[in-house]
């Protein structure tokens, strides 16, 4: 298992202080995890990651860079990386 990346959002996970575990699956942090599970309301005016979309619930790993925000080092990673969303 060369790289492990996130169940919800593709984004390969190279910070593993923020990945998150929840049924068998691995997220790259707890606002993706959030996402999967249903666990946040859409439309509450709440941040999103300006890579993979998800919600930004966790404040504690949010990441932000000039004007954009990341739900996590692992999306704010792959944006600088050039890599694009959605692909494993
Ligand atoms: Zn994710
Ligand atoms: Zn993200």
């Amino acid at each position: 298992m060369p790289h492990v990346s996130c169940a919800h959002c593709g984004t390969a996970i190279t910070h593993h202080e923020t990945m998150q575990e929840s049924a068998g699956k691995t997220y790259c942090c707890r606002n993706c995890l959030a996402m999967a599970s249903g666990a946040t309301t859409e439309g509450t005016g709440q941040p999103f990651c300006a890579h993979c979309e998800s919600t930004i619930v966790d404040q504690s790993t949010a990441v932000h860079r000039g004007s954009q925000s990341f739900c996590c080092e692992n999306c704010a990673d792959a944006v600088s990386a050039g890599a694009t969303r959605g692909s494993a």
